[in-house]
C-alpha cells in the first residue's frame, strides 16, 4: 500500500498500543512504535517495520528518536500511570504537535488534559459502554459517547420506523437526535434527506443527546 504523508508514534506496545499501531500500518501509514520491553520490541519485530526499545521517560532518548517529528504521537503505556504521565509531560515539552494519551482513569485523564494532551481516550470505559449497550438493546450495534450528554448511536432501524421517511419519523422532534448516516447494505447514504425512507435492514447512524438515543435504543 502507498504510504501515506501522516507520521505516526506508538508509545507502548500492549494490547492497546500493538492495535493502534497495527491499524495505521494496515492503513498506510508510517509508524515508530516504541517500548522499553525488549521482549515487546522482539514480539513486534516482524510485523512492525520500525520499532525501537526505549525509557520514554528519559527525554534524552525521545530526543534521539526525533519524536517531534511526528505529526501525532500515542501514549499507549498503561499500568504505570507515573511513565505514562511523564511521558506525556516531556512530549509536550518537546513541542510535539498532537499527542493522544491513554487513561487509566478519570483522574489521570484529567492530569492528562491539564499536562496538555490534545486527546484523552479511555478504551477500557468506552468497550465498556459499547458492549453494555449492545446487551442493553441488541439493536444497538455500536455506542460511542462524545460527551456525557451527547453520543453517537448505530442502531438498526426499529420495527415502528420502518416505510417512514425521515420527516415522517420525527426523531429529532421526539427524541432530539439526528440521522446522520443510512447504512444500505454496501450504500450509505451521507446525509440522508429528510423524504428518505426507512427501510427494513437499514442501520441507522444518529447522533444527539444521550437520553434520546437510548429512548431511540429501547424501540422495536
Ligand atoms: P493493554 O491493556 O493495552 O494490553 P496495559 O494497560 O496492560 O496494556 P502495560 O502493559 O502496562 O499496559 O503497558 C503497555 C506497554 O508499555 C508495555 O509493553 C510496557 O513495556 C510499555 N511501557 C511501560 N513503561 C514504558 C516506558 N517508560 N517507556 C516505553 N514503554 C513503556
Amino acid at each position: 500500500m502507498a504510504k501515506k504523508e501522516k507520521q505516526f508514534a506508538v508509545i507502548g506496545l500492549g494490547r492497546f498500543g500493538a492495535s493502534v499501531a497495527m491499524t495505521l500500518l494496515k492503513l498506510g501509514y508510517e509508524v515508530l512504535a516504541i517500548d522499553s520491553n525488549p521482549e515487546q520490541v522482539q514480539k513486534f519485530s516482524d510485523s512492525i517495520t520500525h520499532v525501537v526499545q526505549a525509557d520514554t521517560t528519559d527525554e534524552n532518548a525521545l530526543k534521539e528518536l526525533g519524536i517531534r517529528n511526528f505529526d501525532t504521537v500515542v501514549v499507549a503505556i498503561g499500568a504505570d500511570i507515573q511513565a505514562n504521565t511523564m511521558t506525556t509531560l516531556l512530549l509536550k515539552d518537546l513541542g510535539v504537535n498532537r499527542i493522544v494519551a491513554k487513561a487509566s482513569n478519570t483522574l489521570h485523564g484529567k492530569m492528562l488534559q491539564k499536562i496538555g494532551a490534545d486527546q484523552v481516550v479511555y478504551p477500557e470505559r468506552d468497550m465498556g459502554q459499547r458492549v453494555a449497550h449492545n446487551l442493553a438493546a441488541p439493536n444497538v450495534l455500536d455506542y460511542i459517547e462524545l460527551s456525557p450528554e451527547v453520543s453517537i448511536v448505530e442502531v438498526s432501524a426499529p420495527q415502528m420506523l420502518i416505510g417512514k421517511s425521515l420527516a415522517e419519523a420525527k426523531l429529532r422532534s421526539v427524541y432530539g437526535i439526528n440521522v446522520v448516516a443510512i447504512k444500505r447494505g454496501e450504500e450509505m447514504i451521507v446525509p440522508p434527506l429528510p423524504d428518505e425512507k426507512i427501510l427494513a435492514q437499514d442501520i441507522l447512524i444518529v447522533v444527539g443527546d444521550s437520553v434520546g438515543a437510548q429512548r431511540l435504543e429501547e424501540l422495536q
